[in-house]
């Protein structure tokens, strides 16, 4: 016998059924939409982006219809108009744009890693809407080479022989073993077979630059001999990794880039070092824990070492490859390089970063990166306090605000294990939950990115750029006040 529930069961889907159909068919029409939006939105709005928006606003409504119609309430003609508008606005909107750093992670690699200095931007500016000599020596009026343009640079800064800047440092690193070792082996510390994040990994590099990866040593341990007895016909390269992103500490042992350099020269065999967050000023002046500049490295003899434009050095995204010249003008060849190579407005800035340098106190004040990392926590509480007193001073509530201390991070993989003492504003809204505020502050047209610690949403001000004080108090009074 069939059972009453089951009769139920086909009645009320049957009637579920009608509805959802009806409700479909009232949707509108998407051409019939675009007709009737009013002329404001059509003149704002390009037509191909109208559309797009019109068609997706119509099709979130019928998912809503198929997956619930029951609780489906429709929308009437103002609602339907306000959706497109806001749609609209989202979607001339630019997907790449300024966010306000919170977080207190200096170098933050998914928030675009260093800020270009205004002289470095201004030159971007400028070559980007201008011709340039990118290609053209402007002397000989012949074809002129776009790495010379900062080669002499990055050797006067650095002490090296020639230089070369590429995509990336993945890509330098890439290149670099590419040239040097291929079809032949290069020999790495187990304690340095490193990932960098972005899937980044030393053995992965290696298999796809065609060398062969030569583990030498423990984890922890691994000491010169390992490399001696390591060493064959085949090698080509010994290899150092900057352990960037992590730190070992206790029983460890790690072979010095000057005893590699002296073994390579005995074995006539290269030496390289990637050096990751490569700097070109001595940190420990200004507090921070000690880390080789690359000059330093340089100076041991090594024949080359690569590091990145966009993290300490504070420039734009790049790989910088500098060394010995019998070394680099190999790489220099490589048709694998012309994949690789950098374009006009990286140049542009980095040479303008690159310049800074050149004044090691005024590098320090004008490379957002360095004053980041090296500013006095006094000034960062100021930063702090100018937001709070105007949030006080307009009486915002419905949220408590707490000036505390807290500690920023460098990122970049650069100095991991090391703390800067910050200023942060703690908030704990009344009528949200924290998570509820940190995904409202994410979905800003100036989106705010900051920290939650014991439901409380933190925003340290040593990321916190003076420009971002007036948009970042409006911000929050704006929200706050709705
Ligand atoms: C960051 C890093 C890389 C990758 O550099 P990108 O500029 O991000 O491509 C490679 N090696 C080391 C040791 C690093 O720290």
């Amino acid at each position: 016998m069939i059972s009453l529930a089951f009769i139920l069961y086909f009645i009320t889907n049957d009637i579920i059924m009608e509805k959802k159909k009806e409700l479909l068919q009232a949707l509108p029409k998407v051409d019939e939409a675009i007709a009737s939006i009013t002329r404001e939105l059509h003149e704002k709005v390009p037509a191909m982006l109208l559309k797009k928006i019109v068609r997706q606003a119509i099709d979130e409504e019928r998912q809503k219809i198929l997956h619930d119609a029951e609780s489906y309430s429709p929308l009437d003609t103002e609602k339907w108009f306000q959706r497109f508008r806001e749609k609209a606005s989202e979607g001339m909107q630019h997907n790449l744009r300024r966010v306000i750093n919170g977080t207190g992670v200096v170098i933050h690699t998914n928030l675009g890693r260093s800020l270009l200095s205004s002289e470095a931007a201004l030159q971007l500016l400028q070559c980007g809407r201008s011709y340039t000599n990118l290609e053209f020596d402007l002397q000989s009026g012949k074809r002129g080479s776009r790495y010379a343009l900062v080669e002499e640079l990055i050797c006067d800064l650095t002490g090296a022989e020639a230089a070369l800047v590429v995509n990336n440092n993945a890509a330098a690193v890439l290149l670099v073993i590419e040239t040097l070792a291929k079809d032949r082996e290069a020999i790495v510390s187990r304690g340095e077979l490193v990932e960098i994040g972005g899937s980044f990994r030393i053995p992965d590099v290696m298999a796809k630059s065609g060398a062969t990866l030569v583990e030498v040593g423990a984890t922890n341990r691994t000491h010169i001999y390992d490399y001696e007895r390591a060493l064959t016909e085949a090698t080509a390269l010994l290899l150092k990794v900057h352990t960037s992103n992590f730190r070992m500490i206790g029983f460890t042992k790690e072979v010095s880039t000057e005893e590699l350099v002296r073994l390579a020269r005995e074995h006539d065999v290269t030496v390289m070092e990637d050096l990751g967050s490569g700097c070109l000023l001595d940190l420990s002046d200004y507090g921070l824990p000690r880390e080789r500049t690359v000059q330093e490295v340089v100076d041991t003899g090594v024949d080359i070492v690569t590091f990145s434009g966009d993290k300490l050095l504070g420039g734009p995204q790049a790989g910088i490859i500098v060394g010995r010249k019998r070394a680099i003008d190999r790489i220099k060849k490589n048709p694998l390089n012309r994949a690789l190579r950098i374009d006009k407005l990286t140049l542009a800035s980095l040479e303008s970063v690159l310049r800074c340098y050149f004044d090691p106190p005024a590098a320090r004040e004008k490379i957002p990166t360095l004053r980041m990392l090296t500013e006095d926590r006094s000034l960062i509480k100021k930063r702090a306090q100018k937001v709070l007193s105007r949030l006080k001073k307009k009486k915002v509530g419905n949220c408590s605000f707490t000036l505390l201390p807290t500690i920023s991070q460098t990122g970049g993989g650069a100095i991991p294990e090391y703390g800067l003492e910050s200023w942060a504003l703690a908030l704990q809204p009344a009528n949200i939950s924290v998570n509820g505020f940190e995904r409202d502050m994410r979905n800003t047209i100036l989106p705010l990115v900051g920290r939650i610690e014991k439901e409380h949403f933190l925003i340290d001000f040593r990321t916190v750029q003076d420009d971002d004080v007036d948009d970042l108090t409006e911000l929050l009074s704006a929200y706050f006040s709705r």
